[in-house]
C-alpha cells in the first residue's frame, strides 16, 4: 500500500496549473497573476498635500509662526492656479495638488483664519518649527509610470486588486480557478431537507466537499446525491469528468455496493492507486481521465465524512493549489502533546485535534473522537495530530506532528 507521502506526489505529478487567461480584474479575488503588471500613472501624480491645512515657504515661519496672506483655496480634484510668492499661503485640501512654490504644508489645526470683508484674507500661523516637505508626497514617491508593482506569481488578494485599480488595470491574465464537481454516493442518503426515513441518513459530504474546495480556490458544482446503480453511477460520473476535478464520495471500499472503480475503469478513467496506507482514507482511489487539452483528476473518496474531509487535506487541497497556480505545500508542523495519549493503529493516523500556542509554547490536544464518521468532534479540530502507525503510548510533552486545517480557526 502507498504512503501518504507517495502518494502526495503521484496526485501532484499530475496536477498541473492552468493556462492563463483574461479575467476582469473585479473577479480575480484569490486567484495567481500570470503577467508582470506596470504602472501607467505616476503616483501620486503630482506632489501632494498629506493634511488639510495651508501651503507655505518654510522660509517665511522661521520660528514656526507667522501671518500670512491667503492666494486662493484648492480641493481635492482641483489645480491651484497661483504660484506661491513670499509672504502668500495658499489654503489646500488633502490629495490637493501643492501649488509651485510652496513646499510646506502646516496643518489647520495650528492656524486661525482672519476674514476681513473687502480685504484678502488672511492666516495666522503658530505651532511647531515648519521644515522643507513637511506633509508633502512627492509625484510618483509611490510609483512611476512604467514601473512593474505586481509580479507573475502573486496571488491577488484586496491589496493587490487595489494596485491593479491604481494603475488601470480593469482586465488581468491570471491562472484561473480548477473547475471541480463533487458527486455523493450511495443508497441510503437524503439530501438535508429531507428526514430520514429508517435505514437512511442525511448527506453531509456533499455540502462540506462543495464548500472546502470553494474555500481551497476551486470553481466547484454539487452534482447531487447519485444510488449505487451501475447506469445512475455512469451517467453522473460523465458529467463529473466535464470538471477538472471530480470528487466521488462514498462507493470505494470492499462493499457489494462498492461500484465506483468498476464504473470509472467503464469510463475509461485510468487507476493510478486504490487504497492509502492511512486512517482514516484508507480506501481513497485516485485516477486520471485523459482527455485532449484538459485531462480530470478522480478522486473517489471514502464516504465517511471524516474519511472524506481528511483525504481532501491530504490530497485535494494541494492539487487545487498546484492547478490554481499556488504552492501545494502542507500546513505541516510540530507541537507538543498535552496530555499522556495511548493509540493503537496499524496505519499511521491523522487525529483530530486542537493545536494552542500556550505562552509561546505550541500544544497540541487530540479531542475525544468517535473515528470517521464521528464529524461531529472535527467542529471542535483546528489541526490533524499525526501518529505513527505501531506505537501505542505517548507522553505528555512528546513532540508530534501536526498538518493544520486551514479552514479552522
Ligand atoms: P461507503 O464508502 O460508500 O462504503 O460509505 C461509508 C460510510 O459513509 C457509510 O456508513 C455511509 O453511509 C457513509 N456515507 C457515505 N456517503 C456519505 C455522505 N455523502 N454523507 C454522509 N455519510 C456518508
Ligand atoms: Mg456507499
Amino acid at each position: 500500500m502507498l504512503s501518504v507521502d507517495e502518494a502526495l506526489q503521484q496526485v501532484l505529478s499530475r496536477a498541473v496549473p492552468r493556462a492563463p487567461r483574461v479575467r476582469p480584474s473585479c473577479e480575480a479575488l484569490g486567484l495567481v497573476l500570470a503577467e508582470d503588471v506596470a504602472s501607467d500613472v505616476d503616483s501620486p501624480p503630482h506632489d501632494k498635500a498629506m493634511v488639510d491645512g495651508y501651503a507655505v515657504i518654510a522660509e517665511d515661519l522661521p520660528d514656526g509662526s507667522a501671518e500670512l496672506e491667503v492666494l486662493e483655496e484648492v480641493t481635492a480634484g482641483a489645480v491651484p492656479t497661483r504660484a506661491l510668492t513670499h509672504g502668500g499661503a495658499t489654503r489646500i485640501m488633502t490629495g490637493a495638488p501643492v501649488p509651485e512654490g510652496a513646499d510646506a504644508i502646516v496643518m489647520i489645526e495650528q492656524t486661525e483664519l482672519a476674514t476681513a470683508s473687502g480685504q484678502p484674507s488672511r492666516v495666522r500661523i503658530s505651532g511647531a518649527k515648519v521644515v522643507a516637505r513637511q506633509n508633502i508626497m512627492r509625484r510618483a514617491e509611490s510609483m512611476a509610470r512604467g514601473d512593474v508593482v505586481l509580479r507573475a506569481g502573486a496571488r491577488l488578494r484586496p491589496v493587490e486588486l487595489g494596485v491593479l485599480a491604481e494603475v488601470g488595470r480593469v482586465e488581468v491574465q491570471v491562472v484561473d480557478f480548477p473547475t471541480l464537481a463533487v458527486l455523493p454516493t450511495g443508497n441510503e442518503l437524503v439530501p438535508p431537507v429531507k428526514v430520514p426515513a429508517p435505514g437512511q441518513i442525511r448527506n453531509s459530504n456533499g455540502p462540506m466537499l462543495v464548500a472546502a474546495a470553494t474555500a481551497a480556490g476551486a470553481d466547484a458544482v454539487d452534482l447531487g446525491i447519485a444510488v449505487d446503480d451501475p447506469d445512475a453511477l455512469r451517467a453522473a460520473i460523465a458529467r463529473g469528468l466535464e470538471s477538472d476535478v471530480l470528487l466521488i464520495a462514498g462507493g470505494v471500499s470492499a462493499g457489494v455496493l462498492d461500484l465506483v472503480p468498476g464504473v470509472l475503469a467503464d469510463l475509461g478513467v485510468e487507476r493510478v492507486f486504490h487504497k492509502v496506507n492511512l486512517k482514516p482514507g484508507k480506501p481513497l482511489w485516485f485516477g486520471v481521465r485523459r482527455c485532449a487539452g484538459s485531462d480530470t483528476l478522480v478522486f473517489g473518496l471514502p464516504g465517511n465524512p471524516v474519511s472524506s474531509l481528511v483525504c481532501f487535506e491530504l490530497f485535494v487541497r494541494p492539487a487545487i493549489g498546484r492547478m490554481a497556480g499556488r504552492d501545494a505545500a502542507l500546513a505541516e508542523s510540530t507541537a507538543a502533546l498535552t496530555d499522556d495519549f495511548s493509540h493503537r493503529s496499524d496505519r499511521p493516523t491523522y487525529y483530530p485535534a486542537r493545536l494552542a500556542n500556550q505562552l509561546g509554547r505550541v500544544t497540541i490536544e487530540p479531542l475525544d473522537w468517535q473515528g470517521s464518521a464521528d464529524l461531529r468532534t472535527l467542529v471542535e479540530a483546528n489541526a490533524l495530530a499525526c501518529f505513527p502507525a505501531g506505537r501505542q503510548q505517548f507522553h505528555a510533552g512528546e513532540m508530534i506532528r501536526v498538518l493544520r486545517l486551514p479552514d479552522a480557526g
